[in-house]
C-alpha cells in the first residue's frame, strides 16, 4: 500500500543540534517499572519501537547519582562506568533501526526520597520530599550545587560513551530543576533565588556544561513545562515562564515541553482528550528557532500533520501511542493507518510505574514481553495446523485470541451470543467518558473483518452439544463475568444476608441492560477502580440522587496507580454527590441501609430507595464446564482441546482479559514446556 502524500511531512528527517532525526515520530522519556531493575527487558522493548518508525526513541528518566533514588517507581540510572554496558544494550537495539537514542538525565531533589539508597534528598529549599514519604530534603548550598553540576556532567559523558545521541537536562515534573525554577518553591536568597535570572541559573548552567561535555555528538534536550503553578484559566502562562523561555530560548538543541498539572498531561481519556497540551503550549515554537516537541496522546495522523503545518511542534512526541502502538509510524509510512492500534487512555501502562512491576498495556498485550516471552506487536509465527479453532465469547479475550489465531493463519470460528462484538466494552463504552475504550473491540473487529480464515457468528448463544457439534479441534471459551448481586466482595468474604429487597438491588450489569434506580441510591464501590465513580457519574445524569459509599478512604482508591484518583473524586464532589469514606455497607431494607465505620464499632443509617452493588464478579464458566464434563465422559480417540481465558477463568481488568487472549494464540500447539523457566527467569532480568 502506498501512503498517503497528506502524510508525507511526518517523515521529513529534522536536524537537531549536531544530529538528524529520521522522522518526526518521536518517543518521549516514559517510564515503565523495569528500569535499572530489567535492562535487558527495557532494551529490548525500546528497540522495537525504533523498529516500528519512531524516529528517536528516549529512556525513562535515568538518575545522575545515588542522590536520585525512586524506588519502589523503576528508573534507570547512568551512576558509574558499569551502567554504559546497561544502556549500551538499549542504544545499539535503536540504533539498528537508524533511529536517535535519548537519556532523560534526573535530578531528583526533593521529589525523590531515596528509600534504597538512604542519601539525604537535595532540595532547593528544605521541604517534604515527594510521594508523601516522611522525609525532607537538605537545603542544598553552594558545595552541593557544585556536586549536582559535576555529577549531571559526569553521567552526560558516561551517555555519550553508551551511544546516545541525545542528552536531557530535565527541569519538569517536580524534581530539583523545576523546584529550582518556580516561584513558590525557590524560596532562596543567593544567586540561585529570587530573580527570572536566578531561578534558571543552574539550568543554564547544566545545558552550558553539558554542551561543553557531550555537545560535538550529542544534542542537548531540555524539558521544561510551558506554565508554571501559578498559571489561571484566564491567564495559563505566567510572564514569569515566558521570560525564562526568553531567556533559555536558544541554548538547547530541543525543546521537550509538558505542562505543568501531571494530573492533565498524563490524564486518562476521562477527563482529557488527544491534542490537549496545545492550548497551554502553542507559544513556544514563537520564541525558539529550535525544534520543539510536545505529546498529547496523538493517535491520528491528520491530528499530528495538523500540529506540524500550523507550527505547534516539528516533533510528534509520544509516551502512551508509542506503547500501544509501537508500529505506529510505520503503520502511517505504509499506507495502512487503519491497522493502528490506538490508545485507550485508560493509563494502565501507568500502574507499572505505580506498583514498580513491568508496564502491561490494554490496547497491546506483547508490551514488556519483547523479551521476556520474545513477542512482538506486530509479527506472530505461524499456524502448527491445519486445525479449527473455536472461540465462544467475542469480548476482550475472545476477540484478541480471534485475531491473533487469525493472523497465525488457524481456521476461526468465533461465535457470540448477543448481537454485537466488545463483551464488556461494549457496554462499558457507553457509559460517561469511556467512549475510546470501545477501540479495543473497534481494532480487533476491524482486523478480524480483513482475514477470510476468521467467521463469525453473532447471535449464537452455545451450549457445550452446539460446541462440540461444530468439530473443532480446539475450543477457547471466553464467556466472561457478571457482577454479583449479593454483596459479597474485599469488605464482605460471605454474601451478605440482611441485602433486600432484591427488586431495589442493583448491579453494573443492570445499569448496562437499561434497568435504573429512581430516587436515592446508595453506590456501595468495593471494587476501588472506575467502575464505581463512572456508575455514580451515569446515575447522577439520570436524575438519581446518588451517595457513594467505599470501605476504602478515597473514591475509586486503585485509581491512584492510574493517576486518575484525584480527578474522579473531584469530578463526583462538582456533581454534588454524597461521599461517605471508610464504611461497609451491612444491611438495606428497602428504606434504610446500615452502614458501618470500618475503624470503630459504630453504625449509621442512610435512607435510600436503592443499592447499586459495584462489588465482585461471577465468573460465568458454565459453558466451559458443561463442555468439559462431556469431554471427560467421552471414550472418543479425538477430542478438542479445551480452555477458558479472561473474565471467565478470573475477572480482571480488561488488559488481563486481550493478555489472556493474546497469550491463548500465541501458545496454541506451541511448545511452551521450555519457556516457562525463561518467563520467570526474565521477569528478574536473570540470564
Ligand atoms: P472477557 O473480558 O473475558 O473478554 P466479556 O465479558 O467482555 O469477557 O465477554 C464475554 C462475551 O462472551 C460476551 O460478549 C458474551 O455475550 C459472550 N458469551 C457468554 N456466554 C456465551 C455463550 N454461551 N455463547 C456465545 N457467547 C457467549
Ligand atoms: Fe494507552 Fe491504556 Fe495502553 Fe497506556 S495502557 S498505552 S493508556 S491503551
Amino acid at each position: 500500500m502506498t501512503r498517503d502524500p497528506r502524510y508525507d511531512v511526518l517523515f521529513e528527517p529534522v536536524r537537531i543540534g549536531p544530529v538528524e532525526a529520521p522522522n518526526r515520530f518521536y518517543q518521549v522519556p516514559h517510564c515503565n517499572g523495569m528500569g535499572i531493575l530489567r535492562p535487558r527487558m527495557v532494551a529490548e522493548m525500546r528497540g522495537v519501537k525504533a523498529e516500528g518508525g519512531w524516529g528517536v526513541v528516549c529512556t525513562e528518566y535515568c538518575s545522575i547519582h545515588p542522590s536520585s533514588d525512586d524506588l519502589p517507581h523503576v528508573y534507570t540510572g547512568l551512576w558509574n562506568q558499569g551502567d554504559i554496558k546497561t544502556h549500551a544494550l538499549m542504544t545499539e537495539k535503536v540504533h539498528e533501526h537508524g533511529a536517535l537514542a535519548g537519556v532523560e538525565l534526573w535530578v531528583g531533589g526533593a521529589g525523590a526520597s531515596n528509600l534504597m539508597t538512604r542519601e539525604v534528598a537535595l532540595g532547593v529549599g528544605s521541604m517534604p520530599t515527594g510521594r508523601g514519604h516522611p522525609y525532607q530534603s537538605r537545603p542544598m548550598d553552594k558545595k552541593d550545587i557544585r556536586d549536582v553540576r559535576r555529577w549531571h556532567r559526569d553521567a552526560a559523558l558516561r551517555a555519550k560513551e553508551a551511544g546516545f545521541d541525545i542528552v536531557y537536562v530535565y527541569a519538569t515534573h517536580g524534581y530539583l530543576l523545576a523546584q529550582f525554577l518556580s516561584q513558590t518553591h525557590n524560596q532562596r536568597t543567593d544567586e540561585y533565588g529570587g530573580s527570572v535570572e536566578n531561578r534558571v541559573r543552574l539550568i543554564r548552567e547544566l545545558i552550558e556544561e553539558t554542551k561543553d561535555a557531550v555537545g560535538d555528538t550529542c544534542a542537548v534536550a531540555v524539558r521544561m513545562s510551558a506554565d508554571d503553578e501559578t498559571g489561571t484559566a484566564e491567564q495559563p502562562v505566567s510572564e514569569d515562564r515566558r521570560e525564562m523561555f526568553n531567556i533559555l530560548a536558544e541554548l538547547p538543541d530541543l525543546w521537550d515541553i509538558n505542562i505543568h498539572s501531571y494530573k492533565h498531561e498524563m490524564g486518562v481519556s476521562r477527563f482529557v482528550q488527544e491534542g490537549s497540551l496545545e492550548k497551554t503550549m502553542h507559544y513556544v515554537k514563537s520564541i525558539t528557532s529550535k525544534p520543539v516537541v510536545t505529546v498529547g496522546r496523538f493517535t491520528s495522523p491528520d491530528t499530528m500533520v495538523s500540529q506540524v503545518r500550523r507550527g505547534i511542534v516539528d516533533f510528534i512526541g509520544a509516551a502512551r501511542p508509542s506503547i500501544a502502538d509501537p508500529f505506529l509510524p510505520n503503520k502511517i509510512k505504509e499506507g495502512r493507518a487503519e491497522d493502528i492500534r490506538e490508545c485507550i487512555g485508560c493509563n494502565i501502562c501507568y500502574s507499572g510505574d505505580s506498583l514498580g512491576v513491568p508496564i502491561r498495556c490494554t490496547q497491546n498485550p506483547t508490551m514488556g514481553e519483547e523479551w521476556r516471552r520474545g513477542w512482538h506487536p506486530d509479527r506472530i509465527h505461524p499456524k502448527s495446523s491445519d486445525a479449527t479453532v473455536l472461540v465462544v465469547g467475542a469480548g476482550p479475550a475472545g476477540l484478541e485470541a480471534t485475531r491473533a489465531l487469525g493472523q497465525r493463519g488457524y481456521k476461526v470460528m468465533l461465535a457470540e451470543a448477543t448481537t454485537e462484538l466488545g463483551g464488556r466494552v461494549a457496554q462499558e463504552r457507553q457509559l460517561p467518558g469511556l467512549a475510546e475504550w470501545g477501540r479495543v473491540a473497534d481494532h480487533r473487529v476491524q482486523q478480524i473483518q480483513t482475514m477470510p480464515n476468521v467467521d463469525v457468528f453473532l447471535d449464537n448463544h452455545l451450549n457445550a452439544e452446539d460446541a462440540l457439534s461444530i468439530g473443532a479441534e480446539h475450543i477457547v471459551v471466553a464467556t466472561g463475568s457478571k457482577w454479583r448481586a449479593d454483596g459479597f466482595g474485599r469488605y464482605h468474604a460471605q454474601p451478605c444476608p440482611d441485602l433486600g429487597p432484591a427488586e431495589q438491588i442493583f448491579t453494573p450489569n443492570d445499569i448496562f441492560m437499561g434497568r435504573m434506580p429512581e430516587g436515592r441510591a446508595i453506590l456501595f464501590d468495593d471494587d476501588h477502580y472506575y467502575m464505581g465513580a463512572v456508575l455514580a457519574e451515569a446515575l447522577v445524569a439520570h436524575g438519581v440522587e446518588v451517595c457513594f459509599v467505599t470501605p476504602q478512604n478515597m473514591v475509586s482508591a486503585w485509581g491512584v496507580m492510574t493517576g486518575e484518583q484525584y480527578q474522579t473524586q473531584q469530578n463526583l464532589v462538582q456533581l454534588g454527590v454524597q461521599i461517605i469514606t471508610a464504611h461497609g455497607l451491612d444491611a438495606f431494607d428497602g428504606s434504610q441501609a446500615r452502614l458501618s465505620c470500618v475503624y470503630s464499632e459504630r453504625t449509621r443509617n442512610v435512607e435510600a430507595d436503592a443499592v447499586v452493588l459495584v462489588t465482585a464478579r461471577t465468573p460465568l464458566d458454565g459453558l466451559y464446564r458443561e463442555i468439559s464434563g462431556q469431554l471427560e465422559s467421552t471414550d472418543s480417540g479425538s477430542v478438542p482441546t479445551l480452555q477458558k481465558i479472561g473474565d471467565c477463568d478470573a475477572p480482571a481488568i480488561i488488559a488481563a482479559a486481550v493478555y489472556a487472549g493474546h497469550r491463548y494464540a500465541r501458545e496454541l500447539e506451541t511448545d511452551v514446556a521450555q519457556a516457562v523457566d525463561v518467563r520467570y527467569d526474565r521477569l528478574l532480568d536473570k540470564d
